[in-house]
């Protein structure tokens, strides 16, 4: 097969590893940096340009796309998708991973456990919003943050109120969330392709932090998930409509809660917890379903 990667690094480890997998099997796999991609709209035959030349036939594209370029990098999926081109993940579900009040939204629809979340562009008595979560302690998270930054924890009422005040001045997006101080430090991330988790790990906050992330010094291990959790997980995912994605969960008293669905997860931490070539699996993935036009949505919606 021939496999397109929307990728603007081609040296970073999932990248890199997309990449040998592919071609362990016996497929082509070219990498385009997204950003470079052109598309022509206004004709009856949509093609995508790269470098003078077109990107036609192509079976598959993995869109790895970060979230500072999500909106030309749907764009650059979606005209893959009205060529025919299998999309690992459709850009609707992707468009849908990256709003993330639009993410718990629909998974709140479909019954799946989410911690109690509240969100408001204006409140007259921040009062109102920090009662609506249960009182302190609470997390306030920025919209946009990633790695755990713009993640804070509110230990009394009168924190939660200067950080909701201040986030509100600085006319920043943000949610309040119930703090599941019972996860530990700790959340779970679940690794989903098509109907199965493929692979999971426990992400465990250092000493005297409740951020889990890699990149706030947390530690990755191996763990197994209760059957609850998986199920979680997968209905997570498929409520997005991502066939690859990595979610992550809090084990809260009254079960698994969601906190978050990624639509373009990393390898590595993964890889190196876990020891399972999560890469290959996604190129088995793509093996058994990449059929021509076989897009639910074909950029629509
Ligand atoms: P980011 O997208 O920046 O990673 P997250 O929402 O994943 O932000 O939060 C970062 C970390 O903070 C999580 O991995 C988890 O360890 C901790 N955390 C986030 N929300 C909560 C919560 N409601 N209760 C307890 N811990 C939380
Ligand atoms: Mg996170």
């Amino acid at each position: 097969m021939k496999i397109a990667i929307l990728s603007r690094n081609s040296r970073l480890y999932s990248t890199r590893r997309l990449v040998e997998a592919g071609e362990e099997r016996g497929h082509e796999v070219q990498i385009f940096d997204t950003l470079k991609c052109y598309m022509d709209i206004a004709t009856m035959r949509p093609l995508v340009h790269y470098k003078g030349e077109t990107l036609e036939g192509f079976d598959a594209v993995i869109p790895r796309i970060g979230a500072s370029i999500t909106n030309y990098g749907l764009a650059v999926l979606r005209q893959f998708e009205m060529m025919g081109t299998f999309p690992l993940n459709e850009s609707v579900a992707l468009g849908r991973a990256r709003d993330k009040l639009r993410s718990l939204q629909l998974l709140a629809r479909k019954g799946v456990g989410l911690p109690v979340t509240g969100f408001a562009n204006y409140v007259e008595n921040t009062n109102n919003l920090i009662e609506l979560v249960g009182g302190a302690p609470l997390v306030v998270k920025l919209l946009t943050g990633t790695h755990g930054k713009g993640v804070v924890l509110a230990e009394t009422k009168k924190a939660a109120e200067s950080v909701i005040n201040a986030f509100r001045d600085l006319s920043a997006d943000f949610l309040v969330q119930e703090f599941i101080e019972e996860a530990g430090g700790a959340d779970i991330r679940a690794f989903v392709i098509g109907d199965k988790v493929v692979a999971a790990m426990k992400r465990q906050a250092k000493e005297g932090e409740f951020r889990s992330n890699l990149h706030r010094g947390g530690t990755a291990t191996l763990v197994k998930l209760s059957p609850a959790e998986r199920a979680t997980a997968l209905k997570a995912a498929h409520t997005i409509g991502l066939s690859v994605a990595g979610v992550d969960v809090l084990r809260s008293n009254r079960g698994p809660v969601v906190m978050e669905v990624n639509a373009s997860p990393g390898l590595e931490g993964i890889e190196r917890a876990t020891d399972k070539d999560v890469a290959g699996m996604i190129i088995q993935y793509i093996e058994k379903n990449a059929r021509p036009s076989r897009t639910r949505t074909r950029g629509k919606g």
